[in-house]
């Protein structure tokens, strides 16, 4: 038997009227339905059409991270279909860098974005040209910009201090490097798990500064491409972002008028979020790809004919294709609570337990792998092995029962999983990561 099960079993739990726990209804969990589009073989979760336990059993050891590639293309699709013709789709590599994913990832986009000269590297042995891939992040060092110069790469300026460098880099290496500005808004953006734009910011330049920034490109002689705008990031509001997108258009429209050339790359952001708890709702990316139809139209082809006009997403692309499976290596109970321990924990999955960027801690879906369409029989708290509280992977999750041995996964795990983790934690090893 295969296909898409009922729903991952004890991905939260809410209490029931009665004051009983129940397991939440999976059509909560992403766009793709239950266990996030990952199909069920035998009542086993299969990634990549590959049972988890057989895959366990091919990686050698558990924990480890499988991602999907028809999943991460069958996203790729998705966003292609919903976006107008004319808007083109990055690939925010610091979501996640694997290699192999990576290079995926690079036959399904139109250019990728680095936040550091390792990242850009890794880009850089993909097939994606040099002048497809940005450079964006605070602190580029005169060594990475310099780096940067040499391989052809836009150059995102997110200071007076980079521009320099930027300057010197071009004189010393005999290259007119390429470089963009990017823009700390005026404006915040609502709804943002995370803000990047708006008030005092590291990243980018204040907008009532960029004007002077936009001469000094002009003076130094550098090749103007255009205007970087990332206002938020893990946003669930199709509405909130179109209005980014707006306030993003109106304001480089403004700031054109100081621009040292043409505008060719307009990098309005993206942000777009993924559903991680229960409550969560996917986002509806219709509206979206009409406002961005209706700002093509009517306001970024008559003003920058020239512009490509480009959306970079990380976590929306890479997200919710990829499972972190961890195997149970005891189980006790504690005061009336069932443990359930694994050999994972946040030293590989931080973001898992609540710990990176979130103000509350909400439950990951989570599944037995060997018994994905069976109904919770229990309630347990899903703990990592390391020696401290914050290793929580899910509180009060409704499970199948699972015993020492039986793998968990703990799903959405495609994005800030390994790179955004204190591997170095308690010294247990790297867990292995297969693209399947
Ligand atoms: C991190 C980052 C992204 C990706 O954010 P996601 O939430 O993963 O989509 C995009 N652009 C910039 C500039 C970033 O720093």
């Amino acid at each position: 038997m295969s296909g898409e099960g009922p729903g991952a079993h004890g991905a939260d739990s809410t209490p029931g009227a009665d004051g009983t726990r129940r397991a939440v209804d999976p059509e909560a969990f992403g766009g793709f339905g239950s266990h996030g589009g990952f199909t069920v073989v035998d009542g086993e979760l299969a990634i990549g059409g590959v049972p988890a336990g057989r895959l366990a059993e091919r990686v050698g050891s558990t924990p480890f991270f499988a991602y999907d590639r028809s999943l991460l293309s069958r996203r790729a699709a998705q966003v292609r279909a919903a976006l107008p013709d004319g808007v083109e789709l990055n690939y925010a590599v610091k979501a996640n860098p694997m290699p192999a994913l990576l290079h995926h990832m690079s036959g399904l986009v139109d250019g990728l974005d680095v936040a550091s000269a390792g990242e850009m590297l890794t880009a850089l042995d993909t097939t994606v040209p040099a002048e497809r891939i940005g450079f964006a992040g605070p602190g580029k060092t005169s060594i990475e910009v310099r780096q940067a110069v040499a391989a052809g790469v836009i150059v995102e300026l997110e200071s007076a201090t980079e521009l320099a460098r930027v300057r010197l880099a071009g004189e010393q290496l005999g290259v007119t490097a390429r470089v963009a500005l990017r823009v700390n808004p005026p404006f915040a953006v609502r709804g943002s798990g995370m803000r990047l734009g708006g008030g005092p910011q590291q990243f980018g330049v204040d907008a009532e500064q960029a004007p002077e920034l936009l001469a000094g490109i002009g003076a130094a002689g550098l090749d103007f491409q255009g205007f970087h705008v990332f206002a938020g990031s893990q946003n669930l509001d199709a509405e909130s972002i179109c209005a980014a997108q707006r306030g993003t258009v109106e304001l480089v429209t403004e700031l054109a008028d100081h621009a040292p050339g043409p505008v060719r790359y307009l990098n309005l952001g993206g942000g777009f979020g993924i559903p991680y708890a229960s409550r969560d709702r996917a986002l509806d990316l219709g509206p979206i790809g009409e406002n961005l139809a209706k700002l093509l139209d009517t306001a970024i082809r008559p003003a920058f004919p020239q512009a490509r006009t480009v959306i970079e997403l990380g976590r929306y692309l890479v997200g919710e294709a990829g499972v972190y499976v961890t195997r149970v290596v005891d189980r006790k109970v504690s005061r009336g609570t069932t443990f359930l321990v694994v050999d994972g924990g946040l030293h590989h999955q931080l973001a898992a337990t609540g710990n990176l960027g979130r103000a509350i801690r909400r439950n990951y879906p989570i599944a037995v792998v060997g018994s994905t369409t069976e109904p919770a029989t229990e309630t347990v708290d899903l703990v990592g092995c390391l020696c401290t509280p914050l290793d929580l992977l899910g509180k009060d999750v409704a499970l199948p029962h699972a015993e020492i041995g039986d793998l968990i996964a703990v799903f959405q795990a495609g994005a800030y999983g390994l790179t955004a983790s204190p591997i170095g934690f308690l010294g247990h090893p790297a867990p292995h990561e297969v693209l399947i």
